[in-house]
């Protein structure tokens, strides 16, 4: 029932409709008060969205018609239209090309594997890091995501799949830490118990080593995982690859990422791509296995996915020969190769980029 019948505010005087999609429990609560609506109707909208991710307002039964039709007439309840999908590896990969409102594109991929669902979400239209081997950095820097956008890109995974998601990793287009809130408040939300439940060791957040960024997670304590693409073990090199590096150097990440209070559940996790010539040296693994060994972390091993064929993937016996050296030395850290999935469909960790324009 209705708490109040005085009249609902009408769209804003610029005639923009409210965008929900996005909002938190608290901010749906007081949008819903402002309207004369109880805060539970803003509760319920939450759930609605997020842990039922219904779009239609006909499905809102608990709530009553007047509103359902003033939350058609004036709301955005859904960010992103599904323009099409690419599927590889048998179907258990699938690409996600995804359009906004103001028609630019973005990629989110779905990846399926024994008893994991894994969605790799974008969290910008494009990346202005400008990482020298990656496909998003080429196409430079559009916009940043908004939480709607980021939450309705795991939403069109759920339809297209219907099957759960067990893990969520920000390793798509974009520098999740150069968009931090909008990207935290998804994660709060994905994490939510009325939201998507999702554990939070269950959510990923990787950056290229956005300082700021990561002091701020650290002092926020946030409880998502963290992972630092890291791809060289010298200064010169990740200068060169990564020019990032110019502005943050490894030896000041690497100063505050002792500060982070790792445990059993959450490693700090280190990628590092494998690229010929560039990286991929037995002394190369002895000084990353000295960097990294007094955190508790995992190493994730990327051999690198080719892209515009300027860095290679090295040859197998070099990869070999690199996994060797790491494996002998390991000590406590637990290591991952990742051979890509989806690199077929250009799906794969640094292929995702899309002609916008
Ligand atoms: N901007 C963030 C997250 C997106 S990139 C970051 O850089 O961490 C996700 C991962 O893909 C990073 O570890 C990046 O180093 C890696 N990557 C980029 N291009 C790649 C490529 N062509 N092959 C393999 N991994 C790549
Ligand atoms: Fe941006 Fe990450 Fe690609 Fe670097 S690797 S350009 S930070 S998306």
């Amino acid at each position: 029932m209705e708490t109040s019948q005085k009249k609902l505010p009408p769209i804003d005087a610029a005639g923009q409709k409210h965008v929900l999609k996005g909002m938190t429990l608290e901010e749906l609560q007081a949008w819903c008060t402002e309207r004369g609506q109880t805060r539970f109707r803003g509760t319920q909208l939450f759930e609605w969205m997020y842990r039922h991710q219904v779009t239609e307002t006909a499905a809102m039964t608990n709530i009553s018609e007047r509103f359902r039709e003033y939350l058609r007439e004036n709301c955005i309840l859904t960010t992103l239209k599904l323009q099409k999908v690419s599927r590889s590896d048998q179907g258990t990969t699938q690409k996600l090309l995804l359009t906004t409102d103001d028609g630019l594109h973005l990629e989110a991929v779905s990846m399926l594997e024994e008893n994991r669902h894994t969605v790799c979400l974008s969290s910008q239209i494009g990346c202005n890091v400008d990482c020298d081997f990656c496909a998003t950095g080429s196409m430079g820097f559009l916009r940043n995501l908004s939480v709607g956008e980021i939450i309705d890109q795991l939403i069109a995974v759920y339809r297209l799949t219907e099957v759960p998601v067990t893990n969520i990793v920000f390793m798509g287009m974009g520098e999740p830490f150069l968009n931090y809130d909008r990207v935290l408040t998804a994660a709060d939300i994905f994490h939510h118990r009325q939201g998507f439940d999702l554990g939070a060791t269950r959510i990923t957040i990787s950056t290229s080593g956005i300082l700021p960024g990561i002091k701020r997670f650290i002092r926020e304590k946030r409880r998502y995982k963290l992972a630092v693409s890291l791809n060289a073990t010298t200064e010169a090199i990740r200068t060169r690859i990564m020019p990032v590096n110019h502005t943050w150097s490894i030896d000041q990440i690497f100063a505050e990422l002792r500060l982070y209070k790792s445990d059993s559940q959450r490693k700090i996790m280190f990628e590092y791509i494998l690229m010929k010539d560039i990286n991929d040296s037995p002394e190369d693994a002895l000084r990353l296995v000295s960097m990294i060994k007094d955190f508790d972390c995992k190493l994730n091993i990327i051999p690198y996915n080719e892209t515009d064929g300027r860095y290679q993937r090295p040859d197998e016996e070099v990869i070999e020969k690199f996994l060797e050296v790491l494996y002998n030395r390991r000590g406590n850290i637990q290591i991952l190769v990742r051979w890509s999935k989806g690199q077929d469909i250009a799906a794969a960790c640094g292929q995702l980029a899309v002609l916008n324009g």
